[in-house]
């Protein structure tokens, strides 16, 4: 069998052994975390002390994080929760978990190198209407990191709230509620490592909750109904601790070398690359279909994206580096993002492979590797 090289982790990350590890042993905990009874109070300090440790890597408070089944459901309860009649803002280059919920949301344009306007924020947040603003940490296609702690500023200072999709950014970069000065942070356990179907959403002290997506049997402070899967929850709070260890130097030099490799054959770096996630290089190779790269390096046995590639296996231009303005290259880049354990022969083998699938695609404009 010949060695896969995953480089796909900004679609979900290689389960960590910690959290592995994790989910098992909860696996023998028997109890639902709501019974009063002792097996019960067993499952409840497993979840809670999970809570606390999840709470305190993100810069929150354990009694306002809420255990969602994953990034979407958090981003969702933070519109559902937090619009309550206000007008809603939204980036151009937000994940569709927030742009489907969102409705008919203004919203803002990025510049060229990925990042919000924040002088477009400012002119929308000035006619004094009361708004939601949604603006993500770090963009999962092209790894940009977005001015958020100035947006909440800007949110503050006009009365408005802020709502944080932190998804892609908890645990490739320090991400802290506290620090940010948002009202809420979106989390997702199978992005750091964790077991997928299971997330967060976490509220500042002057978070305007309104009302739950889901009351049920009043978990999580009636917050958000439903059973928690503690062995999840155990699971995604082993994942964030661990990946407090990573060494993001060591991935963005692997990050770099790979873009390096492909910037030879001619590929183009999309977004301003001084202000990145560590793991995430975006890059077009004019002329070429994404979707083609996509299959010719998945031939060559490396896992990549294109687009919003999390999205039930289509290809599409991407939204993203549509607002960014790339013209043609919006559909003719695709994503590489390093996971955690990545080797520097994931990025030999990625270097190699991509050099001949360049001069493959586009046989006039790249030499054939010797
Ligand atoms: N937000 C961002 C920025 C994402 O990249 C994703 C998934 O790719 C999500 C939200 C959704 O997270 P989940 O897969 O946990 O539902």
């Amino acid at each position: 069998m010949p060695t896969r090289r995953y480089l796909d982790a900004n679609a979900t990350q290689p389960l960590r052994p910690a959290a592995r590890d994790a989910v098992l042993a909860a696996f023998d905990v028997t109890g639902n975390p709501s019974s009063v009874h002792a097996s019960g109070r067993a499952a409840r300090r497993l979840m809670e002390d999970a809570r606390e440790t999840i709470a305190s890597c993100f810069g929150g408070e354990p009694e306002r994080l809420i255990f969602t089944s994953g990034g979407t459901e958090a981003d969702a309860l933070a519109v559902h929760a937090m619009s309550n009649g206000r007008r809603t803002i939204i980036s151009a280059i937000e994940h569709d978990a927030v742009r489907s919920t969102a409705g008919d949301a203004t919203v803002l344009p990025v510049a060229p190198d990925g990042i919000v306007d924040l002088g477009a924020l400012e002119d929308q947040l000035k006619d004094s209407v009361a708004s939601l603003v949604c603006l993500m940490l770090a963009n999962n296609e092209t790894g940009c990191i977005q001015p958020v702690q100035e947006a909440a500023a800007l949110c503050r200072r006009f009365g408005a709230v802020l709502h944080v999709d932190a998804v892609q950014a908890a645990g490739r970069m320090d991400v802290r509620l506290d620090t940010l000065n948002a009202h809420s942070l979106a989390i997702s356990s199978h992005k750091l490592g964790g077991p997928a179907g299971c997330g967060a959403l976490l509220l500042a002290a002057d978070c305007p909750f309104a009302a739950p997506l889901i009351s049920g049997g009043g978990q999580e402070r009636g917050r958000r109904g439903g059973t928690q899967p503690v062995a999840l929850i155990a699971g995604f709070a082993a994942a964030a601790r661990d990946s407090e260890t990573d060494d993001l130097v060591q991935i963005a030099r692997l990050r770099d070398a790979a873009e390096h490799a492909a910037a030879a054959c001619g590929a183009v770096v999309c977004g301003d690359p001084s202000r990145r996630l560590a793991n995430t290089t975006c890059i077009g190779l004019p002329g070429v279909a994404a979707g083609m790269q996509v299959i010719a390096l998945d031939l060559e046995n490396i896992a990549v994206s294109a687009g919003a590639a999390c999205s039930s296996g289509k290809v599409t231009t991407s939204h993203v580096l549509q607002a960014m303005k790339l013209g043609s290259l919006a559909g003719q880049a695709i994503r590489v993002s390093l996971p955690w354990n990545a080797t520097q022969p994931d990025i030999d083998h990625f270097a190699a492979a991509y050099a001949r699938v360049a001069a493959r695609l586009r046989p006039a404009l790249v030499p054939h590797p010797a």
